[in-house]
């Protein structure tokens, strides 16, 4: 059953950006009065050029127009594009200690925090900003194989040794490789078509676009014949099959919570990114050699579209939020549903998820107000956190980002 899930995943594995007023974390979202828009993102362009920008601001010309774009140079940097007295300003934004700025001296949590900030006074920059550039249409990460190349992304294959499949993927194998005489997994695509073409494309440009320890991150692409992404080496293999392979004899208290905190780290970037990864669990985190854990698989951006009854593959369901499953709402909250799930797997040493209950009957238990019990020595307070993760009413479930603060504070004491 639980291969019939993973091999179900198709779009399932895709993040979203979540662009809805009120499906912002609340950490993005104290005052959503302060932008005076219905999109607080609406200055955000996703992955566009220096020229491409300049270009925008140049058509319209009134001081103070910005726009603010990711940083094809800096993957998880974003710059900041001002037009002022004739002339674009780029300014970059460094992400850094989970923080950004501009100046080393201002640090902001998020990007409407810091574009709020010098709404109100240039602070150094050419001028204060005034008007947003709105982005047209939805789209937030275009995929162009030029971007990939002037983006410094691709890898030819004569630099790549390619070694043995090491996993099945939804596109193709994964197989081990060396790329610059380090240990790399490959995700090769199996069909080219089109459209499978398109959608390892995007799930690469997602990656260029996010950096964290707790990310698996991508190293570049080739775009030959057939489309490789070349993704750092996770030697243990998924998170559930670690779990299940050396269980309660071997796996420590201090491992659990490790495993959970981190997850959870790379979770709070994402929402702070106003990202949601919609495919959260164990068998989607990866642990490397040094038993660090880290978020992969993250799919598709911007299918805000998406609809599972065209997409015909069946459903994560044991790992769905309730509104996620219902009315296809992905957010950070129905993140931190599976992340409850996942949290229990971790816990139960990678049991299925609703052991005794028959997959057809899960949502209706769910729905009739069930929540799985404790697994077996869980610590009170994970098993605290699991059952506000799976809160009915996703505004009551908790951020990552309290969430974090909670599993480094029991991370502190556990031995
Ligand atoms: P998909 O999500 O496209 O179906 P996955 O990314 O889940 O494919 O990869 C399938 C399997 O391949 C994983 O369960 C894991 O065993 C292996 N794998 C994937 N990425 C890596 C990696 N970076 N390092 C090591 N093994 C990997
Ligand atoms: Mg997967």
């Amino acid at each position: 059953m639980f291969r019939n899930e993973k091999k179900s995943r198709f779009v399932l594995c895709q993040m979203l950006l979540l662009t809805s007023l009120s499906s912002l974390p609340t950490s993005m979202n104290q005052n959503p009065e302060r932008t005076g828009s219905q999109c607080l993102l609406r200055w955000f362009h996703g992955k566009i050029d220096r020229r491409k920008s300049e270009k925008l601001l140049l058509d319209i010309k009134t001081n103070g127009l910005f726009l603010v774009r990711e940083s094809i140079h800096y993957p998880g940097d974003y710059t900041l594009s001002v037009y002022h007295k004739n002339k674009v300003e780029h300014y970059r934004i460094i992400y850094s200690k989970n923080k950004l700025t501009i100046d080393e001296e201002g640090f902001f949590d998020n990007l409407p925090g810091l574009v709020e900030h010098y709404t109100k006074d240039a602070d150094g920059l050419c001028t204060k900003l005034i008007t947003p550039l709105p982005k047209q249409g939805g789209n937030f990460f275009s995929v162009s194989p030029e971007e990939f190349a002037s983006g410094g992304w691709t890898i030819s294959l004569a630099d790549l040794i390619i070694g043995e499949p090491i996993g099945k993927g939804e596109f193709g194998d994964v197989l081990k490789g060396l790329y610059k005489g380090k240990p790399v997994a490959i995700k090769k695509l199996k069909d080219d078509n089109g459209a499978a073409r398109d959608q390892l494309l995007q799930e690469a440009s997602l990656m260029t676009s996010v950096r964290h320890p707790n990310l698996v991150s991508l190293l570049g692409i080739v775009q030959e014949e057939t489309i490789y992404l070349v993704l750092e080496f996770m030697g243990k293999g998924s998170l559930v099959e670690y779990l299940r392979s050396r269980g309660r004899s071997v796996i420590t208290k201090k491992d659990q919570i490790n495993f959970a905190t981190d997850t959870c780290s790379a979770m709070a970037y994402l929402e702070d990114r106003q990202l949601a990864h919609r495919d959260l669990a164990a068998r989607n985190v990866l642990v490397n050699d040094e038993d660090t854990a880290k978020v992969s698989d993250f799919g598709l951006a911007n299918r805000i579209d998406y609809n599972p009854a065209q997409v015909g593959g069946k459903l994560p369901i044991k790992w769905m939020a309730p509104e996620a499953l219902k009315d296809n709402k992905f957010t950070s909250k129905s993140d931190m549903w599976s992340f409850g799930i996942l949290l229990w797997e971790i816990y139960s040493f990678g049991r299925v998820p609703y052991p005794r209950i028959p997959l057809a009957d899960v949502v209706m238990h769910v729905e009739r107000g069930y929540r799985m019990e404790a697994p077996e020595g869980c610590p009170p307070e994970i098993y605290t956190i699991m059952t506000e993760a799976w809160n009915g009413d996703p505004e009551k479930r908790p951020t990552f980002k309290i969430v974090l603060q909670k599993l480094h504070d029991l991370q502190a004491v556990t031995v």
